[in-house]
Formats: structure tokens, C-alpha cells, sequence
């Protein structure tokens, strides 16, 4: 498949009315790297640290951590990579940690909930990033914040960090960037000082999807059930798109939506600018998007909208028949 987008796979994703769509690719493991030459992706938009933790039978160590994340970036040859901390809980439980008998899991303890109620990992894995990056580039972006308050006190775990190793009289990252998954609900109706304190946001639709339907994701009865298409799902990655906009907050989509390519053009013709997915599917997207005109399919959208219909995926579908 990657083979039939070759031809495009060096060229910017530059839609028919000129706007330019950024495609990132997401990541878990050191053999996903290679992926970013042969897609085309212009960096690693998503990288899930817990697949590293998954693998084995026991926690990592900080230097293997260290290791892994500095070959990450090497393979990375500049392009950046947003390395999300540790997702644990819910759907991915660690074999060495004391499972939580939780009656609902995706709503229980887990992410960065774990990681601010027991900061040794998290701080463990801040520091191994940092060694990592050893005076290069480093973005760090936490996972399943919900309220203003936990971005800031992972944040302040990123300066503690840093504090640290300095004092040690190590070198520091060249930059360093700390954002926040958008994913639950509550995070795109956080006080506007939120938006202005993150260095940038990206929007988890695997979960916010699940949380604003209140529908399991990982169940295929009521999962079908709602359309990422869907009027008012669309309406609050508008709210968010706007309330980026407002800030000057740099915004990307990571779920797996934006690797679908009527639903990445939507999010694009929406206001979204930068998309993250796995990487056999930028050449689809990317295909897509060059030929697309954002300005028509939004206005396909409003009146879609205007016309009470629950879903644009019909009005949409039907748009580009006529279009082909
Ligand atoms: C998401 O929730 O959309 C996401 C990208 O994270 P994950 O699928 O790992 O929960
Ligand atoms: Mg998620």
C-alpha cells in the first residue's frame, strides 16, 4: 500500500484552497521508526511509552529507559517526537503491577492520575527523557489530563526535573516543550489560562470520543452506535479548534479518526491543521487532502448542521461522489 503513495510521499500535504495540513505519525516501539521515511510523516506526533512497559515482565530501569528513548530520537534524525508519558491502567494493565479491581477501569486510575498520586515512575521517566534528548530537542506531552490543576502539577514535575539535573551538571534539552492530551470532555471547558499555560495540546479522540458519548470503546455493540461524524462530536473539536485559536495554542488530533480520510479531511475542513496517525495511513489521507477544497466540505458540514441531520458522513459522502 505504501508503495502506491510513493509518488506523493515527499509532498506536502497542501490542500486545493492552500491550506496545509501537517501529518505526524504514531509510534510505540523502536521498529515503528522506520515508518518515518518510508510514510512520509514529518515527525512522530503520538509515541506511546506504556508499549515499552507492556512488553516486559518488570519495570524497566531509568538508564534502559534513557537507552531506548535516545535511539528513538536518533532514528528520528531531527523530526520531532512528542513522547506521551506513561498510560497505564484501564485497557493496559503492567504484568508486575498489583492489578486494581476497579468496577470501571477506563474511568478509574490510571494515566496521569497514577502518575501524580505515585510520581516515582513519572519521575523516572522524565528524567530517562531528558538524559535521552542530551541537549536535543525534547517534547514531553502528558496523557488523560482532566482538570487544569493536574497539567500543573506534571508540569511542575518536568521542572523539578530539570532542576535536578542540572544540579548534577548534566546538559539540558536544547528546548523542551510540555503540552497535554486533550481527552476527556471537562479539558475543553478549562479556564482560558489552561490554553495559554500548555506549550500545546493534542486531542486523544479514541477516548474523548468514548467519554462525550459515554460509550466504551472498546465495545463493538455501542461503539458503532456514534459517528465521529456526528453533529455535536464535530461541535466540541470546533470549541477546542476555537479556543486554540484564541491562545495561539499549537492543536493536533492524534485518535485513530485522524487516519481515516473522510474523517481527517472533516477534522481538517473543522480548523485542524495537524494530524497524527499511524503511518500506512498518511498516503491515504495525504491523497485525500491534496485534492480536497476544505472550504467547500465546511460549508457541507454547517448545512448538514442547519438541517438537523445527527451525522455530516452522508451529506459529506454525497458531496464527493459529486466531486469525482
Ligand atoms: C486517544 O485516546 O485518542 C489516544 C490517541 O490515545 P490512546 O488510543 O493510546 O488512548
Ligand atoms: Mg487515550
Amino acid at each position: 500500500a505504501q508503495q502506491r503513495y510513493a509518488s506523493i510521499r515527499d509532498t506536502p500535504a497542501v490542500t486545493r484552497c492552500g491550506n496545509r495540513i501537517e501529518l505526524n505519525m504514531n509510534a510505540g516501539l523502536m521498529a515503528d521508526l522506520p515508518s518515518l521515511q518510508g510514510s512520509g510523516a514529518e515527525g512522530v506526533g503520538l509515541f506511546r511509552t506504556e508499549l515499552q512497559f507492556l512488553i516486559r515482565n518488570q519495570m524497566p530501569k531509568r538508564m534502559e529507559l534513557a537507552e531506548l528513548y535516545a535511539r528513538v530520537l536518533d532514528s528520528a534524525h531531527g523530526k520531532r517526537v512528542v513522547f506521551r508519558t506513561l498510560d497505564i491502567g484501564s485497557d493496559k494493565v503492567l504484568p508486575y503491577m498489583k492489578p486494581n479491581d476497579e468496577p470501571n477501569p477506563a474511568l478509574g486510575w490510571r494515566a496521569i492520575r497514577v502518575g501524580l498520586d505515585k510520581p516515582g515512575v513519572m519521575r523516572m521517566q522524565l528524567q530517562a527523557l531528558i538524559r535521552a534528548a542530551n541537549g536535543r530537542p525534547l517534547t514531553i506531552m502528558f496523557p488523560f489530563v482532566a482538570q487544569f490543576e493536574e497539567y500543573r502539577q506534571a508540569r511542575k514535575e518536568v521542572d523539578k526535573a530539570i532542576a535536578r539535573e542540572v544540579k548534577l551538571g548534566h546538559v539540558l534539552p536544547e528546548t523542551l516543550e510540555v503540552g497535554a492530551m486533550l481527552e476527556t470532555p471537562s479539558l475543553a471547558f478549562a479556564p482560558e489560562q489552561f490554553f495559554r499555560e500548555v506549550e500545546f495540546l493534542s486531542i486523544g479522540g479514541n477516548d474523548l470520543k468514548q467519554f462525550f458519548f459515554a460509550a466504551d470503546r472498546e465495545n463493538e455493540r455501542v461503539r458503532r452506535r456514534y459517528d465521529t461524524l456526528n453533529v455535536s462530536f464535530l461541535s466540541l473539536i470546533e470549541k477546542i479548534v476555537e479556543r486554540c485559536a484564541r491562545t495561539d495554542t499549537p492543536l493536533s488530533f492524534c485518535g485513530e479518526d485522524a487516519g481515516r480520510p473522510i474523517e481527517a479531511m472533516c477534522l481538517a475542513a473543522i480548523g485542524l491543521r495537524s494530524l497524527s496517525m499511524r503511518p500506512a495511513s498518511i498516503g491515504p489521507v495525504k491523497s485525500l487532502l491534496l485534492r480536497c477544497n476544505l472550504e467547500e466540505v465546511r460549508k457541507v458540514i454547517i448545512d448538514a448542521r442547519h438541517r438537523g441531520e445527527q451525522s455530516v458522513r452522508p451529506a459529506v459522502m454525497e458531496y464527493l461522489r459529486e466531486q469525482a
